[in-house]
């Protein structure tokens, strides 16, 4: 746990970049900080490992007031990743990520060992244990960033903007790869961002600051869509507020039984059980594969379905996922109807686009009605 108490940061020429901030970063959980450029987010994250020392307040790790710690020692125990990754540049990739243990005095040949898993756990090859920081593209660099910090198995992880120089695709990479790592470690990461959607995306809690370091809300992503302390973080949260929130609202809408037709079959077989012009098909192992548009002009009733033949414009929706997901993959069939699958990615049925929105109106009032009158 990392606690914030009552913590301020004046500069010699006077800015208050943080303003008496009181929080806790719970054990094993992505606290992200976020809020726009200038708010304090790096001075409060470089506070933690004493890069930056308060003007007042005390910043506690577990029961140990951090100001009373070496820094040195404090280090030991806090991995740092920052944008751009901040490698060596005349050091291999192996190098750079052995430093940390290397100056610990740890056995080298270890060291090395230890590196190569890294290497294969954020999801590098080995061939470029030889390289330099140069030779790698940006998402690349950001990977060793984050190996080099996981190196000395530190229990705390700060890391500052360490998605914000790629591009988009990367960065969609990085963070998905990021939460199945943290799945698997458990540290305790406070992460920076200036993008609200990451901040989302990424954390179990979000605290919100604004201009002058101070904090506007502390909440978990839900909440914070759902229920915005005030009109600063209303408005930095920004547009589609309602329907990012069905990202968090898991729930199961009732299913439609969808007649198919195997792949391989003939468009007559099709016909046969067609609705509606458009029949859902699957493999043999009940897989939804694509739709097939019966009445396309080109098409006769001895025409085999073959995959070249499907529609694969709608998203699937896994049963009891985020209403999301589902209203999502009503909007996107071109059936008008949502393909839902279990697990094993079979099939369970369908639902539309009025079906969802009868879930989620239903969910909203029964919301409503326990929302007291005045918001205390
Ligand atoms: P963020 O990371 O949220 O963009 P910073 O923590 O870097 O914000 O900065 C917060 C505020 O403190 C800004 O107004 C910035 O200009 C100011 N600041 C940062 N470092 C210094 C410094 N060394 N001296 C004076 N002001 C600084
Ligand atoms: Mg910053």
């Amino acid at each position: 746990m990392i606690k914030f108490d009552d913590v301020t940061k004046k500069y010699p020429d006077g800015t208050v970049a943080v303003d008496t901030l009181s929080l806790v970063a719970p054990s094993g959980q992505i606290t992200v900080f976020v809020g726009p450029s200038g708010c304090g987010k790096t001075t409060s994250l470089r506070m933690i490992n004493r890069m930056i020392e308060p003007s007042s307040g005390t910043i506690w790790m577990d029961d140990q007031d951090t100001g009373k710690v070496a820094p040195a020692t404090l280090r030991r125990g806090i991995g740092y990743v920052i944008q751009h990754a901040g490698l060596f540049p005349h050091r291999t990739i192996l190098d750079n990520i052995i430093t940390v243990p290397s100056l610990l005095g740890q056995d080298k040949k270890k060291a090395r060992t230890r590196a190569m898993e890294l290497m294969e756990r954020v999801g590098l090859e080995a061939r470029f244990a030889g390289r330099y920081p140069a030779q790698l593209s940006g998402g690349q660099q950001q990977r060793v960033g984050v190996a080099r910090a996981l190196a000395a198995d530190p229990p705390v992880m700060l890391m500052d903007e360490p998605f914000s120089a790629v591009d988009p695709v990367v960065r969609e990479q990085l963070q998905q790869e990021f939460l199945r790592l943290q799945s698997e470690l458990g540290k305790t990461i406070v992460f920076v961002t200036h993008d609200i959607d990451e901040a989302i995306k990424l954390g179990d809690q979000v605290a919100v600051l604004n201009v002058g370091g101070i904090l506007a809300q502390l909440a978990s992503p839900a909440e914070l869509l759902s229920r915005p302390a005030n009109a600063f973080v209303a408005g930095f949260v920004g547009r589609d507020r309602g329907y990012r929130a069905l990202g968090f609202e898991t729930d199961t809408v009732p299913l439609r039984t969808e007649p198919t037709v195997a792949l391989g079959g003939t468009v007559a077989d099709a016909v046969r059980v067609a609705e509606d012009g458009w029949v859902l098909v699957v493999d043999t192992g009940n897989s939804p594969q694509g739709w097939l548009n019966v009445n396309h002009g080109s098409y006769d009733g001895t025409t085999l379905i073959a995959p070249a033949l499907l529609n694969l414009g709608g998203t699937l929706a896994t049963e009891g996922g985020t209403l999301r997901n589902t209203l999502d993959a009503a909007l996107s069939s071109p059936s008008g109807r949502g393909v839902v699958v279990d697990d094993a990615s079979k099939l369970l049925g369908t639902v539309t686009t009025a079906d969802v929105v009868a879930r989620i109106e239903a969910k909203a009032a029964a919301a409503r009605a326990v929302e007291p009158a005045v918001r205390g």
